[in-house]
């Protein structure tokens, strides 16, 4: 569609019919085709990263090294895993036959395309979170809409102008805009919706499917709690969350939310933790390269009445002017503080005291099901405590966001934090319909 003004809310009813049209041609079936695509959007980025960068750093104040790192190499990542298992992943794959059909019958499951996909992405990674998708809906076989988040319009703008020019009109077609266009697109009939943001929309967007029964994965977020268990190597337990948390600026679907511990552990941490950012950021990380800015004011003035929330023990400096919030840790929060009543998604890090395991589990369990639980310990029966009495989409053990660079690794929530998966074959899975064929001869 047209590269940088949003699409006319009548020409979307027209581009999902013209991409149906070329569904229906048989046109995408091919293995061929599939990887011709994913070398498309391989060749866009490599030779077109640039632009992509530098609508990063416009939209969200990221460095060059973390644009690259988490937006494009993710994704490149992502693509060449795809592009070297694909034809293992499409293989029928046979099953038994009960004896009462016969020695002669023969079974196997293979996957369809669906159809004409919708992917919906966000502004946190607007690049990687709608591109990832991408990957996996090509690789199924479909046609795809695609609609970049408005908050990120200089990516949207680059999204909008290099795909058609990479990928071709017949089989993706980018549509930008933001509200009245997201609706309007949810009018039409999908055969999968794959939406990343908040549950608020994520609830509009299943309401709308259930209309015309498409299916939907919804990749949302919510508090994604971090245990620190008592004895662990505290300098390297901070290291590894700060990295994690502000990377950024906080604003990241898998970052930890907030941290459990005990109270002597606590103690240890708010100073580990202060040295930690010092480390990554430097004594004035409003001036650090690597330290990304807030979206928009909105977002900044939503973060900053959070900031009274416990006791600062490192940051609580901003500047409206710039969308700039320090990293800042808040010691001695309570669990009902506003900071803890929403996912926080900016850089703000509370410690919550807890006296143990126990009442930690309790605290993760009595809450919404997080997109991630994450533990620092060194006790085996710890960790295959959380394994067991906890639900959330993720764990990690050790280290904060890093399950989701896995390929092999299904990514997405449970409960509030979603539903349905991709990455790798899961998204193969998601994007397809795994068929069930029998054959049995007439003679
Ligand atoms: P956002 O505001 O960019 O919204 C996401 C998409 O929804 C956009 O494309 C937007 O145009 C569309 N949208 C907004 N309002 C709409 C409406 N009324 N009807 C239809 N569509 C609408 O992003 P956001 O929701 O602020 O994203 C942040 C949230 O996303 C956080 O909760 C975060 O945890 C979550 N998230 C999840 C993942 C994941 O992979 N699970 C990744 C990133 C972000």
């Amino acid at each position: 569609m047209n590269a940088h003004a949003p699409a006319p809310t009548e020409q979307v009813a027209d581009t999902v019919s013209r991409l149906r049209r070329y569904f229906r041609g048989g046109h995408t079936r091919p293995l061929e085709w599939r990887t011709g695509r994913l070398l498309a959007l391989r060749a866009m980025l490599t030779e077109r990263g640039d632009d992509l960068v530098a609508a990063l750093g416009a939209d969200l104040g990221k460095s060059p090294a973390e644009a690259r790192r988490t937006e494009i190499d993710f994704t490149l990542r992502e693509l060449d895993h795809t592009l070297g298992h694909l034809e293992e992943w499409l293989r029928p794959e046979a099953v038994p036959v009960p004896e009462h059909l016969g020695g002669d019958a023969s079974a196997w499951t293979a996957y369809d395309p669906l159809g004409v996909v919708l992917v919906i992405a966000p502004w946190n990674y607007p690049a990687q979170l709608l591109l990832s998708p991408l990957v996996g809906a090509l690789a199924a076989g479909n046609c795809a809409v695609v609609k970049p988040s408005e908050l990120a319009p200089a990516t949207s703008a680059v999204l909008a102008e290099l795909l058609p020019a990479y990928l071709g009109t017949a089989a993706v077609a980018v549509v930008e805009g933001g509200v009245p266009e997201t609706t309007e697109l949810l009018e039409q009939r999908f055969d999968h919706i794959f939406y990343t943001g908040n549950g608020t929309v994520g609830r509009i967007v299943m309401a709308a499917a259930a209309r015309h029964l498409t299916p939907v994965t919804l990749e949302l977020g919510g508090k994604s709690p971090v245990f620190v268990d008592r004895g662990t190597d505290l300098t390297a337990v901070a290291a590894r969350l700060a990295a994690g948390k502000f990377l950024n600026a906080g604003q990241t679907c898998v970052a930890p939310d907030y941290v459990l511990t005990d109270p002597e552990t606590a103690r240890g941490l708010e100073a580990a933790l202060a040295e930690a950012i010092e480390a990554l950021y430097g004594p004035d990380p409003a001036s650090h390269p690597e330290y990304g800015r807030i979206v928009n004011t909105r977002h900044f003035d939503r973060l900053t009445a959070l900031l009274d929330s416990g006791r600062t023990v490192t940051g609580g400096g901003r500047d409206r002017d710039a969308k700039y919030i320090a990293p800042t840790v808040l010691a001695g929060v309570a669990p009902d503080a506003p900071v803890m009543r929403e996912e926080i998604f900016g850089p703000i890090l509370p410690i919550v005291e807890v006296d143990g395991l126990d009442e930690a589990i309790g605290f993760v369990n009595e809450r919404d099901k997080p997109l991630a639980l994450y533990a620092f310990t060194e006790s085996e029966t710890t960790r295959r405590r959380l394994a067991t009495e906890t639900s959330s989409g993720g764990l990690g053990f050790g280290l904060p966001l890093a399950h989701l660079t896995v390929s092999d690794l299904p990514f997405g929530g449970v409960g509030e934090s979603g539903m349905g998966s991709y990455h790798g074959r899961y998204s193969i899975e998601t994007f397809s319909h795994r068929k069930a064929v029998l054959h049995k001869p007439l003679r």
